[in-house]
């Protein structure tokens, strides 16, 4: 008897499941009610663009491709991190990267924002610290934030001990900061010798950033090669300087030669 009401029970119980199971969730229905709503009229069109100086949208990044990059050299059985001034893809794109953090601009977040711009921030303590919000807005949106050293000094030519502290420390206030752990490391005006190398290692960089092209207050200007933006190149927005175009105008500027190029803008931490 008592395992008769047992299987009685049980019945019951699947014969509710059952029901739940087809019953359309309240959440979902509104869901659907919501697509269905929004499908006649389509998203908006965006013309932001325009707000920011480009004559055209940005183009969508394509997806990435995966392929990595060969590992660095190896000394005494580890390996060091590679050193790049330029990513070998066939990817219509370029990377952006701005140093130091020194111009903290509210409207360059909006920029980002609207454009859905990847970009890559090198950021040294001394300069952008402690106004460390503002890159925090910017990581919101998806900047990369990586390591540009604690005090800016120039590197190679120091002891290990010094350089290990420059990069070393700037990793610990990254962390402590705004919770990220770079894997990316910009020396100091591009200069750095193979102690810096070793530092960077030992703090957790997996590659060190120098760049291709710049952009200065006339126009982008090119370390080596070819003096025109390639896909691949890793491009330097520019370091702050206190006197020519701000950091918005700058990035205008790079993003109408980069649409020059039939080329647009992808996000550097995917391809190292
Ligand atoms: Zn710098």
């Amino acid at each position: 008897m008592r395992r008769a009401r047992g299987l009685a029970a049980a019945l019951a119980a699947a014969l509710l499941l059952a029901g739940c199971a087809q019953s359309v969730d309240p959440i979902e229905r509104l869901g659907k009610k919501a697509a269905e709503g929004v499908r006649p009229h389509g998203p908006a069109p965006d013309r932001s663009y325009r707000h920011w100086g480009l004559s055209a949208p940005l183009a969508r990044p394509p997806r990435p491709t995966t392929r990595p990059l060969a590992l660095g050299p190896r000394t005494g059985g580890r390996t060091l991190p590679r050193v790049v001034d330029h990513v070998p893809t066939r990817d219509p794109v370029v990377f952006l990267t701005y140093d130091d953090g020194a111009e903290k601009d509210p409207r360059f977040v909006d920029m980002v924002r609207e454009l859905r711009l990847p970009v890559s921030l090198f950021l040294t303590d001394s300069v952008a610290g402690p106004g460390y919000g503002h890159f925090a807005r910017l990581r919101g949106l998806g900047a990369g934030i990586q390591n540009h050293t604690v005090d800016h000094r120039a590197l190679a030519g120091q002891p290990y001990a010094a350089q290990r502290a420059e990069i070393c420390g700037q990793q610990h206030r990254l962390r402590a900061r705004l919770g990220v752990r770079p894997r990316l490391f910009r020396p100091p005006y591009g200069a750095y010798d193979t102690t810096t190398v070793r530092a960077a290692a030992d703090c957790g960089i997996s590659t060190v950033v120098l760049w291709r092209a710049a952009m200065t207050p006339a126009d982008l200007v090119f370390t080596r090669g070819e003096h025109r933006l390639r896909p691949g190149d890793i491009v330097l927005v520019g370091p702050d300087e206190s006197t020519g175009p701000t950091l918005r105008e700058r990035t205008t500027r790079v993003l109408r030669r980069v649409q020059q190029r039939g080329l647009t803008v992808g996000r550097l931490e995917d391809y190292l």
